[in-house]
């Protein structure tokens, strides 16, 4: 292999190419579950087929000018998805799709701040080629002479066969692979990366169609399903909180082990676990999350719509201009609630501006509403002890009841703290990993910011007057940190199996109903898609008319199968995680010969019932389906009737009525009862800001406002 000459330079850039992908799938993606021979073959092989026709593609070009750089641009695509993909599995665990590139925009910043925490030293093998290149770059000379036609087209046409050979063993060992779409890392170990981007690629095109070629009658079957499996209420919660205020309260990263975690001796979160111990708390043991790509915003969509988010990408992101029988519409259309979500970060972030609306918000006070300057903020926003001190005022002015979600962003991936802001009576666990370090201060900063807005609540009674819901979006702790997470928690790690990971993936779900001596700690199996017509019920709202995946966690009914996004599901009894079923009860793995054809059949049906159920779910959202079915008394959502700009926020907040907690206390403001230690609290306002998740989306999103407000102006 001579590498002046072109044929000699392609192989060379295949094999450093070929190199690299295979430290990415067996140490960074950890070996993609790769669990047999054929696996382990095609995932050997593939990163040199593809890649190898791609640049044998550029072969065709005669003139030596522009083959190299071809070639190299080409080459040069071809890696950056690569390290990137590496970049973000090391954080979301998932692979980078069409669609999370297309919104990119609104998070690149953030998981790039992030990313960097997660530098290993065997990335210098991601740069190699550089490194090299720049040492031998007087060696290579350049070939003026074409690659001859025919030996080209034989190289090319040994490229396509390597490509369809593995495609046919990915038949055989999974069919229905490219159909079905399962778990993007089968894509991975049987075709590779760039496989995956083309077909991820084609297939957001074939929703867009899908959508534009739905017809009426494709909800009826979704709607059936949902009939069958509609959990009732039960008349002991039915309505206790009828009437209440609801304040969300989202723990972001927030995973169910450090409630009631010791470390040190010391409890990490102390006033959550008060929380969940309370009477007045109905508390859940065995809920998770169940959310994909979308992490945050596809908790947000199970959470407001009780539907799954998609299989790749987020909902906020693609379908934001869906029909939604949210949450904050439903609320407002039965009972006259006003809404508001407080965020300290930018409101295009995840597109939460305009997905907002479309859910049927009536405000949104995002970054622009608080002084987030200085060392007020963290990369990902205003820190929470402020957020929720500085929302007040605008809270003390809507209408009651309200329904109301505070995001909170500080106990946020990479987990890092101002050291000012550590709580200086807790100490902490001392692993050799940064990230489960920090993770276990933030969660305590976190529990000191939701303490202080709790006094508040307490000090002006409007805790009586309101139900509390607090959840955990999502894990914090990715699945490459698990073990030494539960080190530091004192959790024997020997033996340490896909089910001990499938533990970690619990958040708490706290329903806090102060005075209603209605509390206690329910070991009921259920995820963030049972939270919206759980919270109904109490609120005295039937459900039966709507089209919801979730069920009543307190429904005796309640079938206790927890879905997650990539089809592993779990229920008292199995859990089916990847391949593997394994029994609940003792955490090991089931050898399926042991198991009697009846059971069998039963963990068929369980996994036949999560395939349908995501499959029904995402079909809804892909084609838009509740444009064709309105409850009876819902009005569809206008999401142009609603104005996030600053005037007409305030203008609204101006006209407070007399239910305000602001008319209430003899039209003062509450905010001198909310007291909070945080240090920035008192900073001047200054110029820096150190939100650094830009607005990149800014054009795309607001040209949709825009254009959705003329709309609706005409
Ligand atoms: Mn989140």
């Amino acid at each position: 292999m001579n590498p002046s000459t072109r044929s000699g330079f392609l192989t060379l850039l295949v094999f450093f190419y070929w190199v690299k992908s295979l430290v990415a799938y067996f140490v960074d993606f950890r070996g993609l579950g790769i669990n047999n021979v054929l696996q382990f073959i095609t995932a050997v092989d593939n990163p040199i087929f593809f890649t190898a026709f791609i640049l044998l593609l550029a072969g065709f070009i005669k003139r030596a000018r522009y083959f190299y750089p071809t070639v190299i641009i080409v080459y040069i695509a071809l890696n950056v998805l690569l390290v990137v993909n590496v970049l973000y599995f090391r954080e979301m665990t998932s692979f980078i799709s069409f669609n999370t590139i297309a919104g990119y925009g609104k998070v690149s910043q953030g998981v790039g701040a992030a990313s960097l925490s997660y530098f290993k030293p065997h990335d210098i093998i991601y740069f190699a080629d550089v490194i090299l290149g720049l040492i031998f770059f007087r060696k290579i000379k350049l070939d003026l002479k074409p690659i001859k036609r025919d030996y080209l087209r034989y190289l090319l046409s040994i490229a396509v066969l390597g490509v369809t050979s593995n495609y046919a063993l990915a038949s055989i060992d999974r069919p229905q692979l490219l159909t079905r779409g399962f778990d993007v890392n089968y894509y991975i170990k049987y075709l590779g990366i760039n496989f995956y981007t083309v077909q991820d690629t084609i297939d957001s095109f074939n929703r867009d169609r899908l959508k534009s070629q739905a017809k009426p009658s494709d909800i009826d079957n979704i709607r059936a399903y949902i009939k069958k499996h509609f959990a009732p209420e039960d008349a002991k919660y039915f309505g206790v909180a009828k009437g209440k205020n609801v304040i969300y309260i989202h723990l972001e990263s927030f995973q169910q082990f450090s409630i009631d975690a010791k470390i040190n001796d010391q409890e990490v979160t102390p006033f959550i676990n008060s929380i969940y111990h309370s009477k007045d708390a109905i508390s859940f043991d065995n809920f998770y999350h169940e959310v994909g790509q979308g992490k945050t915003t596809d908790a947000e969509t199970m959470l407001e719509t009780s539907t799954f988010g998609l299989p790749t990408g987020s909902v906020f992101n693609r379908y934001y201009a869906n029909q939604f029988q949210a949450m904050p519409a439903i609320l407002d259309q039965d009972y006259g609630y006003s809404s508001a979500v407080f965020h300290g970060n930018n409101a295009s972030f995840w597109n939460r501006s305009v997905m907002y609306k479309s859910l049927g918000y009536q405000n949104f006070f995002d970054a622009s509403y608080f002084d987030v300057s200085g060392r007020k903020a963290t990369t990902w926003g205003l820190k929470d002890k402020l957020l929720f001190k500085d929302s007040i005022p605008f809270l003390e002015k809507m209408s009651q009841p309200f329904y109301v979600k505070f995001l909170t962003v500080t106990n946020h991936t990479p987990f890092t703290l101002d050291s000012e802001d550590a709580d200086p009576t807790f100490t902490g666990p001392n692993t050799n990993s940064p990230i489960v370090n920090g993770y276990f201060q933030t969660n305590r900063y976190l529990d000191n910011s939701v303490r202080e807005f709790y006094d508040y609540l307490q000090k002006t009674g409007l805790d009586k007057k309101s139900i509390i819901v607090l959840y955990g979006d999502h894990y914090g702790i990715s699945e490459s940190e698990d073990k030494v997470a539960a080190q530091a928690l004192g959790i024997n790690t020997d033996n340490w199996n896909d089910f001990n990971d499938l533990q970690m993936q619990k958040v708490p779900f706290i329903i806090d109903m102060p005075g209603s001596n209605l509390g206690g700690i329910k070991d009921t199996f259920g995820g963030e898609i049972d939270a919206m017509p759980t919270l109904e019920h109490l609120l005295g709202i039937k459900t039966q008319k709507y089209v919801q995946f979730g069920q009543d966690l307190l429904s005796s009914k309640h079938e206790q199968q927890v879905i997650f996004r990539n089809k592993d599901w779990i229920t008292p009894e199995y859990a089916s995680i990847g391949e593997n079923i394994y029994d609940t009860k003792t955490g090991t793995e089931i050898d399926l010969a042991d198991l009697t054809s009846d059971q069998r059949k039963q963990i068929d049906k369980l996994s036949a019932n999560a395939d349908k159920k995501l499959g029904y779910s995402d079909e809804l959202i892909y084609r838009d389906l509740l444009r064709f079915y309105t409850p009876s008394g819902f009005t569809p959502i206008k999401p142009q009737t609603f104005d996030y700009s600053y005037t007409a926020t305030m203008n609204r907040l101006n006209d407070y009525g007399s239910t305000s907690i602001f008319a209430q206390n003899g039209n003062r403001s509450t905010s001198a009862d909310y007291v909070t230690d945080a240090p920035e609290q008192n900073d001047p306002r200054t110029d820096s800001a150190r939100i650094t998740i830009q607005e990149n989306d800014e054009v795309s999103s607001s040209s949709a406002e825009s254009q959705s407000q003329s709309s609706s102006s005409q």
